[in-house]
């Protein structure tokens, strides 16, 4: 069986499954991989050097071995925190206000993804499948077949592919997308953001595409599919049945003394759309000022990205908000909003959800969310919480079963939160039902297998 190579950002060495903690479900979903075939993951140890070296830095950690580069504060700067989180991270949600083109984040991203392909080369024997992830390495294939390298490579996206008409605000963004056919295989994580592909490789590239998603530019063919990500089923659960999950469950409802319990979890990122969130909350309370006393609305909100003037403001904002939603409604023995800035581990998290009777996931716009298929596996199937799910978050084609919503909407969340503290167990459990099963088949290891598979040809 052939070796893979999978290549990130960052790379997270998996713990043990069950001790998997504040661990992301693709890590363990990699790390099992990688396992299985003999693996090698490569990426960027975290650290920053004053000279560029190359040099890889080896480990061998829970069976898994990994490779890891440092980077110049320069590359940081102009790589991560620039052209991916300041040029594509905005402009792939939607928000072409936020993005930013500077020359230098475009030559350091070009720079950074070159460096990446002349460290790994090295490792890659010939019958290695490669599988790179994510908007930091988009060019990283081009890079490695421009050193000769000729072995099945595959891409997935974690973040939406957005439309045509916004997509070509990117300068250069002909050149990006041809980087992209230099792959075999392309995954995105919906039909949605795999059409907006196809559609400019049609109209913009005038590429060959075939209703399967073959297409064929330059005498090269690339397959390009949707593969939604899932949870690690299996291992959130396991960490739900423990004491932690438990203690986290109790802690919550003892301290909402019997009021409903809404719940957000998000990184703080204006992606969330937890402004609009938060004035559907302030619009709920002005409707049916007696849920003041009966409801409670906890967001945990993790800050992320903080070198990032957009994640700053988005932050101000929050604060200002919170205080003044507070200040206006609270009694000295009632606070409606409570606005939680750090994280918890996913074992913690689970008993949050449980508690929840509501779990509000409205993003403006995210690949997929697994947050709303946390919340899913989290509940109790005897009396299970209702989801309320924006429609442009991946994970809406998948959970039918929520109540949809168009997060722009103060009045339609508003109404939502409304149907939801009032819906009748017997339409909770149907609704539960279909989207538990889909949470627990279209899981985090069927998408590997579906996307490896492929990858092998
Ligand atoms: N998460 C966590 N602790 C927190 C908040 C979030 O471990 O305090 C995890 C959460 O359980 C989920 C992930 O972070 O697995 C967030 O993934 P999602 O797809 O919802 O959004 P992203 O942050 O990747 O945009």
């Amino acid at each position: 069986m052939s070796r893979l190579i999978v290549v990130s950002n960052r790379v997270s060495v998996p713990k043990a499954r069950g001790a998997a903690g504040a661990q992301g479900g693709l890590a363990v979903a990699l790390g099992s991989a990688l396992k299985e075939n003999r693996g090698i993951w490569f990426g960027w140890s975290g650290k920053e050097i004053d000279t560029f070296s190359g040099s890889l830095n080896m480990e061998r950690v829970e069976g898994v071995t990994t490779a890891t580069i440092d980077l110049e504060h320069q590359d940081v700067e102009e790589y991560y925190n620039g052209y991916a989180n300041r040029t594509l991270w905005p402009l792939f949600h939607y928000r072409i206000d936020l993005a930013e083109y500077e020359r230098e984040f475009g030559r350091g991203y070009e720079r950074v993804n070159e460096r990446f392909a002349e460290s790994m080369r090295p490792l890659v024997e010939p019958d290695d499948l490669i599988w790179v992830h994510d908007y930091h390495l988009i060019p990283l294939g081009e890079r490695l077949r421009a050193k000769g390298v000729q072995n099945r490579i595959g891409f997935f996206l974690h973040i939406p592919w957005p439309p045509t008409r916004l997509f070509v605000s990117l300068p250069y963004h002909e050149r990006l997308v041809r980087t992209m056919l230099e792959y075999d295989v392309l995954g995105f994580q919906t039909t949605e953001w795999l059409e907006s592909f196809l559609h400019y490789c049609d109209k913009e590239l005038g590429a060959e595409v075939s209703s399967d998603g073959t297409v064929r530019f330059g005498g090269r063919e690339t397959v390009a599919r949707a593969y939604p990500i899932g949870l690690d089923y299996e291992e959130f659960t396991a960490a739900g049945d423990s004491g932690v999950a438990r203690n986290a469950q109790q802690r919550i409802l003892s301290s909402a003394r019997r009021r409903k319990v809404m719940l957000g979890v998000d990184r703080l990122d204006y992606s969330k759309g937890l402004p609009e969130r938060f004035d559907a909350i302030s619009r709920f309370l002005d409707q049916y000022p007696e849920s003041t006393r009966d409801t409670v609305f906890i967001q945990i909100a993790p800050p992320s990205r903080e070198d990032v003037q957009s994640y700053r403001d988005i932050r101000d904002l929050l604060e200002a908000k919170t205080g003044k939603i507070n200040g206006a409604r609270s009694e000295v023995d009632v606070v409606p909003i409570r606005y939680v800035n750090k994280g918890y581990p996913r074992a913690e998290l689970f008993g949050f959800y449980r508690a929840a009777k509501v779990g509000l996931v409205t993003p403006l716009r995210d690949g997929m969310n697994l947050v709303a298929k946390e919340y899913v596996a989290a509940q109790d199937p005897e009396d299970p919480g209702v989801l309320i799910l924006s429609r442009f978050a991946g994970a809406a084609l998948q959970l039918d079963g929520a109540v949809l919503v168009n997060p722009y909407s103060s009045e339609d969340v508003s109404e939502a939160i409304r149907q939801a503290l009032d819906m009748p167990l017997e339409e909770r459990k149907a609704r539960w039902e279909k989207m538990h099963v889909s949470v627990k088949n279209e899981d985090v290891i069927s998408w590997r297998k579906s996307f490896v598979d492929t990858l092998r040809g």
